[in-house]
């Protein structure tokens, strides 16, 4: 029986960052929300080897000073909230401070940023050399390229052998990403596929019409519905557009894409014999409420979300899904979410 020892920092780093960094997917999840809360307007993610070899971010926010470049791949370092009152009210994306850390024991990270105040731009490299400053020749915002995924860490490399998992994973993050910020131009490349450009969009509607077909406004009914402060809004099927899977029903709480397990089955069973047995519709769907009222902290990754007042939320739905299933969709969409 060996003695107890403590673990040395560095993997202490790679254990939990196996918590935040499972996957590919994770990282444009993780860039892509630290390029919304610096206020980029553009964004441009292009995937090399199935995320494995390389991810690339290249947003025109607000930059990262030079002086801030170690502290942003340090763990549990953010500028986003200083106590626990921030936290209940965050309205940002991020807020652990955790995910350059975390991608930084599991990669080889290089960040170049410019912030708009300064006149060059800089760069720094992680790896297992250590981390290095240097100049970089970088217009106004940041880029963040994330090499050799889990090349420290094999046994969770392997785990990835099934190609068109990963990489259905990495499109349904770019389109939770995408959908949820219509504002924001993006731009997805793969380099397997066609590159997708979705220009900016005053609407969700514009934004799914970017990615699914103008065909999409027509097939679709909006969906509008507040009750004390929480509201519902988004698009939900037509009766005669329907899909094979449950899969196509996307959620959002506060702008952030997550899974909420029973909201699938409420929206089905709304249509009931309106839609042939064993279909789903296709739904985006945004709940907003007060963060006070909402957990996204259960999970590392924040995909899965828990209610305070979950009675509320599930009555809210099942009103919500109710009133426009059997209204035929005839609620005026002057709310539409922006
Ligand atoms: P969090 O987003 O939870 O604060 P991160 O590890 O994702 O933690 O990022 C750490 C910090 O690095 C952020 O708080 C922010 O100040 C800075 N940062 C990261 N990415 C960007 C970016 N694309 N543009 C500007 N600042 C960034
Ligand atoms: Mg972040």
């Amino acid at each position: 029986m060996s003695r107890i020892q403590k673990l040395d920092a560095a993997l202490i780093a790679q254990i939990a960052a196996g918590e935040v960094i499972e996957s590919p997917a994770a990282i444009v999840k993780e860039l892509v929300e630290n390029a919304l809360d610096a206020g980029a307007t553009s964004i441009d993610i292009r995937v090399l080897g199935d995320g494995f070899d390389e991810i690339q971010v290249r947003d025109n926010g607000t930059g990262i000073v030079a002086a801030d470049l170690e502290l942003a791949v340090t763990s549990f370092a953010t500028s986003k909230i200083s106590s626990l009152e921030d936290l209940l009210k965050a309205r940002t994306m991020g807020f652990r401070g955790e995910a350059l850390g975390s991608i930084a024991s599991v990669s080889r990270l290089t960040i170049e940023s410019r912030s708009k105040a300064e006149e060059h731009g800089s760069s720094i490299q992680v790896d297992e050399h250590g981390r290095q400053i240097a100049p970089a020749a970088i217009d106004a915002g940041t880029r963040v390229v994330v090499r050799d995924l889990f090349y420290n860490v094999p046994v969770r490399r392997d785990y990835y052998q099934n190609v068109a998992k990963t990489r259905k994973q990495l499109s349904e993050m770019f389109i939770a990403l995408a959908v949820a910020s219509p504002g924001v131009a993006f731009r997805y490349d793969n380099a397997i596929d066609e590159p997708v450009v979705l220009s900016r969009q005053a609407a969700v509607i514009g934004r799914m019409q970017g990615i699914w077909g103008e065909k999409i406004a027509q097939d679709v009914m909006p969906l509008y519905h507040e009750v004390n402060g929480i509201a519902l809004e988004g698009y939900i099927s037509r009766f005669y557009f329907y899909r094979t899977h449950a899969s196509d029903v996307r959620f959002w709480v506060n702008r952030r894409p997550v899974v909420y397990k029973p909201l699938v089955m409420l929206l089905r069973n709304a249509y009931g014999e309106l839609m042939p047995k064993g279909r789903f519709p296709f739904a985006a769907l945004f709940l907003s409420l007060p963060e006070t009222e909402v957990d996204v902290n259960v999970h590392p990754q924040k995909r899965e979300v828990r209610f305070r007042d979950e009675k509320r939320v599930l009555s809210l739905l099942r009103d919500a899904f109710h009133r426009t299933i059997s209204e035929g969709g005839g609620i005026a969409a002057h709310s539409m979410v922006r």
